[in-house]
C-alpha cells in the first residue's frame, strides 16, 4: 500500500532493522524501543488494524504468534517472560495503521497497562 511506513520497510524502500522474514511475515526492531527487546511483527499483507482482520487471516495471525515465540527464544527473553501488544485504534494509541504485534521483553511489565 502506497504511503504506508511498514509496507515501505517490508519492501525495503525504508530502512528497517529486520530480524525475521518469510513470505508472509516480517519482523524488525522498533525505532523507539520501550524494553531491551522490542520487535514489531507484521504481516506482509497490508491490514490496517486488528478490527479489520478477517476469518481468512486467522491462520496468519496464529503464525505471527509462532514467530513471536521463536523470536523471544532467540532474543533470550522466553524464559523470563514477554508481552505481545496490539494497539487497535485511537484509545489504544495506535499510530501506524499497518497491523503490528509488539514483542516486548527483557524487563518486568506492570499490570494494568498505562
Ligand atoms: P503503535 O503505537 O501504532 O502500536 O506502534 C507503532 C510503533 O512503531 C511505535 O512503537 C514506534 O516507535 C514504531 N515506529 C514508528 N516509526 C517507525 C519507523 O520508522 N521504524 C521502526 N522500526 N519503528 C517505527
Ligand atoms: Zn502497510
Amino acid at each position: 500500500m502506497a504511503d504506508c511506513l511498514f509496507c515501505g520497510i517490508i519492501e525495503g524502500k525504508i530502512k528497517g532493522d529486520i530480524v525475521y522474514r518469510d513470505d508472509r511475515i516480517v519482523a524488525f526492531r522498533d525505532v523507539r524501543p520501550q524494553a531491551p527487546v522490542h520487535i514489531l511483527i507484521v504481516p506482509v499483507k497490508h491490514v490496517a488494524m486488528l478490527s479489520d482482520v478477517q476469518k481468512e487471516d486467522y491462520e496468519l495471525i496464529g503464525a505471527i504468534h509462532g514467530v513471536a515465540n521463536r523470536l523471544a527464544e532467540k532474543e533470550g527473553v522466553a524464559k523470563g517472560g514477554y508481552r505481545i501488544v496490539v494497539n487497535c485504534g485511537a484509545n489504544a494509541g495506535q499510530t501506524v495503521f499497518h497491523i503490528h504485534f509488539h514483542l516486548l521483553g527483557g524487563r518486568h511489565f506492570s499490570w494494568p497497562p498505562g
